[in-house]
């Protein structure tokens, strides 16, 4: 796996955004989401999966209910150093909007194969893959399940019915506000 995709698609004299180039992995495999008030505001859902952070774009963000099923769009790999980015994509570039980590941790691969954890890059490619997320607002075992294969491939974001799952408590409307960042921005520019 590579990151061609995620470079061609951005002018890195325009974006603040990483160009990549961190390859070594922290202990625990991380996992961060994005909220990210593109044109139409979605959460940005990464995992690190051999030296990338495989990708997906999930409209309506994560829930806590495990009868809640978010739809997922798979996006291109992105390098590792986006797990900390944070700022503001200028207007013209590719995913132009203000992007803000709502939340990271470590996760670990739960997928079953017979009794044993599948690779999470076999995991992806076979469109099943099961995580323990643990995150500041996100915790406990999501379930990434492909349902359509394609170009844009299509994927369900299912929390696991464990002690984490919460049916009453909404994730996404907390955390620290898009237009927050924004402003920083512009002071510091
Ligand atoms: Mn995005």
């Amino acid at each position: 796996m590579s990151h061609n995709t995620y470079r061609r698609k951005r002018d890195f004299s325009r974006t603040p955004e990483p160009e990549g180039g961190r390859v070594r992995s922290h202990d625990r495999p991380v996992f961060v989401i994005q909220k990210h008030d593109a044109s139409t505001l979605h959460y940005d859902f990464r995992l690190e999966v051999d030296g990338v952070l495989a990708s997906w774009a999930v409209p309506k963000g994560p829930s806590t209910d495990p009868r809640k099923k978010r739809l997922a769009i798979r996006t291109e790999d992105h390098p590792l150093d986006y797990a900390d980015f944070e700022g503001t994509i200028p207007e013209g570039q590719y995913g132009a909007g203000t992007v803000m980590i709502w939340d990271r941790g470590t996760y670990e691969n739960i997928t079953d194969s017979n009794g044993r954890v599948k690779q999470a890059r076999k995991a992806l490619k076979d469109g099943h893959f099961l995580v323990r997320l643990k995150g500041e607002k996100i915790r406990g075992g999501y379930a990434l399940q492909r349902i359509e294969e394609g170009k844009q491939e299509q994927w369900l974001l299912i929390k696991m019915d464990d002690d984490d799952a919460d049916a009453r408590c909404n994730p996404v409307s907390t955390g620290r506000s898009l237009d927050e960042i924004e402003e920083q921005d512009h002071d510091q520019s």
